[in-house]
Parts: C-alpha cells; sequence; structure tokens
C-alpha cells in the first residue's frame, strides 16, 4: 500500500459544497464505477466537456480486480488528465463504494480517497449507527466526507447481494443522521443491483413490444424523508437503466441477456430534481462496453490487437456518460 497521503495532495475534492449545489440546483452528481483505464478515460473526458463535477468510484471488486494503490494513482491520474484537457478546476471525488469494514474505510482514506461510504445496511439499526459513527470520526478528521445506508436495496453488484428489498424507514432516517453526522445517505425505493433489477413477475409486459415494465419507484418513500430531513443529501444505487439498445447489440452478436431490465431514465430525472444528489450507475456502463466489443468482434473477426475493439468501446461508454450528465441527472454546466 502507497504511504499516506491526503486526497488534497491530489487534487481530488470531497462532496460537501458539490452535494450542498447539487440539492439546492435540482441536479444530482453521477458517480460511475471504474475497472479499468479506457472507463476511467472516458469518465474524464465525458465530464470535462459537460463541464460537470463527477464521482468516480471503486467497489470492492473493483480493488481486487485492479488493486487499491493502482486504482488511486488512477485517481490521482484523472485529475492531471482533466487539467489537461482544459478544465482548470476539475471536480473529482474518489469515492469507495460500499465499504464493509471501518477497516476498508480507514485504509482508503490514507491512500487517498476523499469520500467512503461505510454500508452498515444489514446491521440492525443500532450497529448501523455504531459503525456510521466510527467512520465518521475518523473520516471527517481527515476532512472526508461518508456515505451511510438505510433500509436494503435487492440485486446482486460485486460482492453485495441481497434476495430481497427493504425501504427505508423514514420514522428512521432523523435518528440515524444526527447520531451518526453521515455527509449523505443512501436510501432504498426500489432501484436495484445488477443488469437484471426485477424478475419479471414484478413487471408487467408491454404487449406492443414484448419488453419487460420494472414497478415504479417509492417516490413517496423518497418524499416521506426528505421531508424527516429537509436538505439533506440523499443517494441512489442501482440506477442503470439497461438501455435496451445496448442490451439488443449484445444480443444480436452472440450474447444472451434475455429480460435485462432497469430503471426507466425519466424516474431517475424526477429523483434528481429532489434531494436526491448522487445516483450510481455501473452496470449501463458494463452494457456498453460488451455491446461495442461485441459489435466490433463480429464485424471484424480478425483483429486481435486490444486497442482496435477498446478504442470503440471507450467511445460507447463516453457517449453513455454524456447522456446520463446532459439528459438525466442535469449536472452539466456546473463547473
Ligand atoms: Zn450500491
Amino acid at each position: 500500500m502507497a504511504k499516506k497521503v491526503s486526497y488534497k495532495q491530489l487534487g481530488l475534492v470531497n462532496t460537501r459544497k458539490m452535494f450542498a449545489k447539487a440539492v439546492k440546483g435540482g441536479y444530482a452528481i453521477p458517480a460511475f464505477n471504474f475497472n479499468t483505464m479506457e472507463q476511467m478515460q472516458a469518465i474524464v473526458q465525458a465530464a470535462v466537456e459537460t463541464k460537470s463535477p463527477v464521482i468516480m468510484q471503486v467497489s470492492k471488486g473493483a480493488r481486487k480486480y485492479a488493486n487499491p494503490t493502482i486504482l488511486r494513482y488512477m485517481a490521482q491520474g484523472a485529475v492531471e488528465y482533466a487539467k489537461e484537457l482544459g478544465c482548470k478546476k476539475p471536480q473529482i471525488v474518489l469515492h469507495l463504494d460500499h465499504g464493509d469494514s471501518f477497516e476498508t474505510c480507514k485504509s482508503c482514506i490514507d491512500s487517498g480517497f476523499s469520500s467512503v461510504m461505510i454500508d452498515g445496511s444489514s446491521l440492525p439499526f443500532k450497529d448501523n449507527i455504531k459503525l456510521t459513527k466510527k467512520v465518521v470520526a475518523y473520516a471527517h478528521k481527515h476532512d472526508v466526507t461518508v456515505e451511510a445506508e438505510l433500509g436494503v436495496l435487492a440485486g446482486v453488484e460485486d460482492e453485495v447481494a441481497a434476495e430481497e428489498s427493504h425501504y427505508t424507514k423514514p420514522e428512521e432516517v432523523i435518528e440515524f443522521a444526527t447520531k451518526t453526522g453521515c455527509d449523505s445517505l443512501a436510501i432504498s425505493i426500489g432501484t436495484s443491483h445488477g443488469a437484471y433489477k426485477f424478475k419479471p413477475e414484478q413487471c408487467t409486459r408491454d404487449p406492443k413490444t414484448g419488453k419487460l415494465v420494472p414497478p415504479p419507484l417509492a417516490f413517496d418513500v423518497l418524499k416521506a424523508v426528505e421531508k424527516k430531513l429537509p436538505g439533506f443529501p440523499i443517494v441512489l444505487h442501482g440506477s442503470s437503466s439497461v438501455p435496451q439498445e445496448h442490451v439488443d447489440t449484445i444480443n444480436k452478436f452472440g450474447g444472451k441477456l434475455p429480460d435485462a431490465v432497469g430503471i426507466p431514465e425519466e424516474q431517475l430525472r424526477k429523483a434528481a430534481k429532489s434531494a436526491v444528489c448522487k445516483i450510481n450507475i455501473d452496470s449501463d456502463s458494463r452494457l456498453a462496453m460488451t455491446a461495442a466489443i461485441r459489435k466490433h468482434f463480429a464485424e471484424n473477426p480478425g483483429h486481435f490487437d486490444p486497442r482496435q475493439y477498446l478504442s470503440p468501446a471507450r467511445e460507447a461508454m463516453k457517449q453513455l456518460y454524456i447522456h446520463k450528465i446532459v439528459k438525466v441527472l442535469g449536472s452539466n454546466n456546473k463547473i
């Protein structure tokens, strides 16, 4: 592990001011997961071109895949790359997604992360408070911001998996936020991890297209939370939309993703206008990358240089990120 370093030395920022502005302005900050150089480049290019703040987030799976030290230097590289692309003051957060212990959060804070999530949502309420409070105390000493979670999301994302979702209980949020001192709160209102967010039996089917129509998000729960904690930054996980064009391309060129279904973008746009100020998107970028690679191989069977198929994959991800920023989250032109 690299020696102890503050994110401030790396040119990163925490989420505090960013979220305050987003809540006031009625938009949300994109939180894109990254594991590879191509994803990192696409995220930075999209953020610079649209003048958007951005959260680059690292899951436990990413730390295992790419190595925590490498990811940290990639985030440092992202800041320098953004400057090279013409952004004078990049607003880039390096965030730990689904931190599962105090030790993981501490190790990230010590190695240059500007924001961490401690996910105690599977613990009993009191234990979640205790663990979150401990992380907040260490993080705030280093001016690092903390996201906590109340309520359980269904679905599978790296090593985070739950069979059933439990909506956040609005009556718990004041006590939780006050006792823990967390800076933002991930809540469960029906979003879900992965590319199969809903089982066919939870959905209806469009009689014309035969495609699944997912159940709507629980905006009543979101409203009740907002009423309890006015202006407090709320986070939505599992908010990929699973674009049908990418799923169709994957299936057309040899893939097999039947009935993959996500959260409709108009619902996310509605959420972004509320106190929801961070929206997590991971699966959509995976789908865009895979669709571009499958198509490229089908059309160019002789290619074997990774640059040949990773270039269109990177471009597809960049276009996806730009679309999310401008058409869904509304975080463009905010720097
Ligand atoms: Zn998540």
